[in-house]
């Protein structure tokens, strides 16, 4: 007979059709998510974590993300074999499908967690979602995988407060829009500056009553992980606590690693696991452990392995966070000092 104890605690989403969107060539390829999946599974991870398989997501759900007409091109699109959405962005046959199951992963994870199924969870999903707006994708982006999850908390099981944390080396310009005039979504971005998609700064703070529930933290290139560290906690650990989210997000991009061939900033892949420990300390404090990684970017393979690894080990409660086959930054860091000051000021910190 199964006791409390014995439920698994860290549910991961993932399915071979996460594969069908592809472009060879491009830094945005399936050979992301295989290379991922077995650094997985040689690190002995997946088995000690209870697999859900992913369903598309409820149009009607997604319709509250993306707009009617921005659905129907992309499925047209597809239908019509494929073609680009930007000189970034790429659709194939399969990838509206795919979209839907992506998004749809993220809601079964966010059905699994609130409904005491798992204590956490990791969304291994492609194609990623925190640059899509409600009326197009761009950078990579279909759909917005992290806001369908945050709209089905919201909306389908009642939450009132989602706190989204994205580490991706880009700003989350889809994710801030799509909640930047709501105070039932805390969205908080650290990300290279100025970059690409060229949104984040400390100014943009949300509008209406989502004022001061958009929190952007713009980082010059070669900051590392001393200076992730004190934003994690001078600014992420006191928003957290005034917020009291019930459920956390994590757009979890591992391009703002060192050796990331897209980007400048200085994470190392001991760096990535002290955020996801301060992340899921922060959901055991205040929201019964509950929360929920997904994957954004990342475009070093090795990184891209290691630094997921390390994040299933923070999610499983491990003390250890695996190899790091990459070591440290070898370039100094560039101080935070400047861009704390801002950030605390502009949001009563
Ligand atoms: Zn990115």
């Amino acid at each position: 007979m199964a006791t409390s104890a014995s439920l698994p605690k860290t549910a991961y989403c993932y399915d071979p059709q996460f594969l069908k969107h592809d472009l060879p060539g491009h830094p945005e390829n399936r050979s992301r998510l295989e290379h991922a999946l077995a650094a997985l599974e040689q690190s002995g991870l997946l088995v000690r974590m209870l697999p859900l398989t992913p369903r598309p997501v409820d149009l009607d759900l997604l319709g509250r993300v993306h707009s009617a007409g921005y659905i129907a091109s992309l499925r047209a699109l597809a239908q019509r074999g494929g073609g680009h959405l930007d000189a970034d962005t790429y659709v194939g046959p399969a990838s509206f499908d795919v979209a839907l199951l992506a998004a749809g992963g993220l809601v079964e994870l966010v059905r699994a967690v609130l409904e005491g199924q798992a204590r956490n969870g990791i969304a291994l999903v492609r194609p990623p979602g925190h640059h899509a707006v409600p009326a197009r994708g761009m950078g990579f982006c279909l759909f917005n995988n992290i806001a369908v999850a945050a709209r089905a908390a919201l909306d389908l099981f009642g939450l009132s407060r989602v706190l989204i944390v994205d580490w991706d080396v880009h700003h989350g310009n889809g994710t801030q829009d799509i909640f930047y005039d709501s105070p039932q979504v805390l969205f908080f971005s650290t990300h290279q500056y100025p970059h690409y998609p060229g949104t984040g700064h400390w100014r943009e703070t949300g509008t209406g009553a989502g004022t001061g529930y958009t929190v952007n933290v713009p980082l010059p290139a070669g900051v590392g992980d001393r200076g992730f560290g004190r934003i994690f906690d001078e600014v992420l650990t006191p928003l957290a606590e005034r917020y009291q989210p019930q459920l956390i997000l994590v757009s979890a991009g591992y391009d703002a690693h060192w050796n990331d061939p897209l980007a400048g900033l200085n994470l190392s892949v001991a760096g990535y696991w002290r955020l996801a420990r301060t992340v899921v300390g922060l959901a055991e404090r205040l929201c019964e452990g509950r929360v929920i990684v997904t994957l954004e970017g990342g475009y070093n393979l090795e990184v891209l392995g290691a630094g997921l690894v390390a994040t299933c080990h923070a999610l499983l409660g491990d003390s250890d966070p695996g190899p790091d086959p990459l070591g440290p930054s070898p370039w100094a860091e560039r101080p935070v000092d400047e861009v704390l000051r801002a950030v605390k000021g502009a949001h009563g910190l």
